[in-house]
């Protein structure tokens, strides 16, 4: 394979714009340099770390369904209509689903994805066969159907870790098994937790400890949501150093609040970004950063330079890092790139009206958009 050079402005490893290129062989960057290439450039823009799509339920997609008539529980809920439909769904449309998903991601700058696949070993096997169809990376984290020791053993050959619903939905006992399986087997483990204040209360009431206080125990990689954090969770979160990963879009469209992303952003926690339930959301990174400016800053012009370039960094190295994914710009690691149009003087134009993706790389795999 030929050395292929990138030219423009580039998002170094210390997510510093500099007048460059950038040279990859077989899919790895080889030289970051800055100036004129020595060679033509195969394509010219402002190149970017890739985005990671760091929560997702991709299986989803194909579920129609109107939000405002159902709550949480109702809709996503251990017993909630999304389960029913999927239950229902047949094999071959829950693949097409999927890939769609992924498609969609990948056509807007992801090149990996976190996904909790729910349905026990047969719904972590469908996405494993799926996966190798695709050229974005997928981590797993499987659910299974039931918390026993030989049902957690055999999903085990399928999965990254296990991607669980809320404390709330397990027995206490359940909880000392999933914990005991994390601690011993190095089996990763990350949870959806105070996504709802409703969850919060119902936690405090059954057990006097917050679902986050509860969550934490378990010793997972990650938390989803946060949405609503109450007493000293969000100071426990960053004494134990657990990523959150981030849903707002979801947050809204469910009806649950939105997370204190200022809040949060001010504390030493890692954040990634995920786009939730494929159902609700697009699997577009992009359009979760843009709903984020709308919802909490107005509009680009308002958003600092600052927090874009955290949220940016949030949404492509820091989750990255999260899900065990270097998609730094740095010589040695994978070609993890998007290239957007025109030159521009900062990050924040990439949200601007004409934004656009030329292409996504991962890898060797060129996708031009
Ligand atoms: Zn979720």
């Amino acid at each position: 394979m030929s050395i292929r050079c990138f030219s423009g402005k580039i998002l170094d490893k210390d997510f510093n714009l500099i007048d460059g290129y950038l040279e990859a062989e077989n899919g790895i960057i080889k030289k970051i340099g800055r100036g004129n290439p020595p060679k033509n450039p195969i394509m010219e823009g402002l190149i970017t770390p890739s985005f990671i799509n760091a929560h997702t339920h991709l299986a989803d997609y194909p579920i129609n369904l109107n939000l405002s008539e159902y709550s949480l529980a109702e809709l996503v809920g251990p017993n909630g209509l999304k389960h029913t439909k999927l239950k229902d769904m047949g094999l071959k449309e829950k693949q097409k689903g999927i890939k769609k998903a992924i498609d969609n991601g990948f056509a807007h700058g992801v090149t990996h994805f976190c996904d909790f696949r729910e349905g026990g070993i047969k719904g972590s096997k469908l996405l494993n066969e799926v996966k190798k169809q695709k050229i974005p990376n997928v981590k797993l984290f499987g659910r299974p159907n039931k918390i026993t020791t030989p049902e957690i053993e055999k999903l085990k050959k399928y999965i990254d870790g296990l991607g669980l619903s809320s404390v709330n939905d397990f027995s206490p006992n359940e909880l000392t098994k999933i914990k005991k399986k994390s601690g011993n087997n190095n089996l990763k483990i990350a949870l959806h937790a105070a996504e709802s204040e409703k969850g919060q209360k119902k936690s405090i009431k059954d057990t006097g400890k917050t679902e986050i206080e509860r969550a934490i125990e378990l010793g997972p990689e990650f938390l989803v949501h946060v949405t609503h954090p109450i007493k000293n969770d969000l100071e426990l979160i960053e004494e134990k150093n657990v990523p959150i990963i981030l849903c707002p879009r979801s947050n809204y469209k469910t009806g649950v609040g939105l997370p204190s992303l200022e809040k949060i952003m001010s504390l030493n926690i890692p954040i990634g970004l995920g786009t939730d339930n494929a159902m609700i959301n697009t699997t577009s990174i992009l359009d979760e950063l843009d709903f984020i400016i709308k919802k909490y800053y107005d509009n680009t012009e308002k958003i600092s330079k600052e927090r874009f370039k955290k949220l940016f960094k949030s949404s492509t190295v820091e989750s990255g890092k999260i899900i065990g994914v270097n998609n730094r710009i740095k010589v040695g690691t994978e070609t993890n790139i998007m290239v957007f149009e025109d030159k521009v003087e900062n990050l924040k134009s990439i949200m601007d009206q004409n934004r656009k993706i030329k292409a996504v790389i991962k890898g060797e795999n060129i996708q031009n958009v």
